[in-house]
């Protein structure tokens, strides 16, 4: 019986010759280490919560009528007869461990950051997956439109740093939830002679989240859409000055944006302002995205408290450079592999490894006994700087002969220093 990664998912691996970039496990770690670096910098701290959570907590934090939550959740019974979802996004779980741990009693404001992976009941395709991962951050405490900048400076940090251009912040504000009602009024009633002419799945949304049919992909909608009402007319003033804030911020940080009136994201618990970050080579797959959640905190449980965040998807990271052809920074490999010939230096190469890695030398050493080009081919395949080939006589004579993978010139080099050659 041979088994094959469920449907949606792929394994993370090793690197190797013609491996794509998301499959491999080095890239992986120069991503997650970048992230980490940056959220250092703009002091955000870790978190780590449960890949599950109650069924309850996600399915009403990020709304019923949402896609995610209407066709993507990975719902599931425990045999103690708990109703848990496999977290479809970063957000609701930690903002429920937020409360659960009374965080807001340790600080007034707390900057969270996570990487992990999320699961959504999606159809695969390139850059669509059923388990992906995202890096997001969350802003906890602080109301004001620098806050919103700021989140937003670091997602753009992070993706700059990585060497990612061509990208394009795309920005809105969703007002407040009243506000919202007096639109989404407006909007149904514009809506509602036009949905013969509509598609089906804005059909669905007008009945179960109306606000959503702005976010339609299909021509047809899109076409009809520009006679829609806008949102922006339905701004209270307070919610207005939030947002000429958070774009005058940007500008003063040098962070260009395009607004987009249409721009609404998938989750219910929005607030204010939204945003999008597009690469030119993903086309309409979007890299992140985030925006502020005011109403989230008090929804799950906790204190009334202000937030902002973003998610953004690794995976597409990677296939963005890739797509780019953004170099990949060179994965370090050991600084030797040692080449046993015969069966003593093998024996004596077993302590001389030992040895070396005490004195925090990176090295490996060939356990399959064959020949000398296969053992060099294992060198070159861990990406070691030297060989260390330790023969009879060599042994005899208290030395070994290192060889430089790159430069192929060899030199031999007394046991007791060799540690000292090999840097
Ligand atoms: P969302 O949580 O839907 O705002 O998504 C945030 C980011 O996660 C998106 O912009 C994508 O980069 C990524 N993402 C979301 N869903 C998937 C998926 N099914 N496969 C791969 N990446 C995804």
């Amino acid at each position: 019986m041979r088994y094959a990664p469920p449907k949606g998912t792929y394994d993370i691996l090793p690197s190797a010759p013609g491996r794509d970039a998301v499959q491999n496990s080095a890239l992986w770690q120069w991503l997650e280490a970048s992230f980490r670096e940056i959220c250092r910098q703009y002091g955000y701290a870790e978190i780590r919560t449960p890949i599950f959570e109650s069924h309850d907590l996600i399915h009403r934090s990020v709304g019923e009528g949402t896609d995610i939550v209407a066709k993507e959740t990975f719902d599931f019974v425990t045999k103690g007869n708990d109703a848990l979802t496999l977290r479809p996004e970063g957000t609701a779980g930690v903002m429920r461990a937020y409360v659960s741990n009374r965080l807001y009693t340790e600080r007034p404001v707390s900057k969270l950051y996570y990487i992990g992976p999320n699961f959504r009941y999606e159809r695969p395709q390139k850059g669509r997956y059923r388990q992906h991962h995202q890096a997001g951050a969350e802003l906890l405490g602080a109301s004001g439109p620098e806050a919103d900048a700021e989140v937003i400076a670091l997602a753009c940090g992070f993706y700059a740093r990585l060497g990612l251009t061509d990208l394009k912040v795309k920005l809105n504000t969703v007002g407040t939830p009243e506000s919202r009602v007096e639109y989404v009024k407006a909007l149904r009633a514009w809506a509602e002679p036009l949905l013969p002419q509509m598609s089906g799945e804005n059909n669905r949304r007008f009945a179960q989240n109306a606000l959503r049919m702005l976010d339609s992909k299909e021509p047809q909608d899109i076409a009809l859409l520009v006679t829609a009402p806008s949102l922006s007319d339905y701004l209270d003033e307070a919610s207005q000055a939030h947002f000429t804030a958070v774009k005058s911020y940007l500008t003063t940080m040098g962070l260009p944006y395009d607004e987009d009136p249409r721009l609404v994201r998938g989750f219910d618990y929005y607030t204010h302002t939204v945003f999008e970050i597009q690469s030119g080579v993903l086309g309409d797959k979007a890299l992140g995205g985030g925006g502020r959640y005011n109403g989230l905190i008090e929804a799950v449980g906790g204190p009334a408290t202000p937030g902002i965040g973003f998610g953004l998807g690794l995976e597409r990271v990677l296939l963005a450079l890739e797509e780019t052809g953004v170099a990949f920074p060179k994965t370090s490999g050991l600084a030797a592999f040692l080449c046993p010939l015969g069966e003593a230096a093998r024996v004596a190469c077993v302590s001389l490894l030992a040895r070396l890695r005490s004195e925090g030398v990176a090295c490996d050493m060939d356990y399959t006994g064959r020949r000398m080009k296969v053992m060099l081919e294992q060198a070159d395949q861990n990406q070691a700087r030297f060989a260390v080939i330790l023969g009879d006589d060599e042994l005899a004579q208290g030395v070994a002969t290192v060889r430089d993978m790159l430069t192929k010139a060899q030199e031999t080099v007394p046991l007791e220093n060799l540690s000292k050659a090999l840097v």
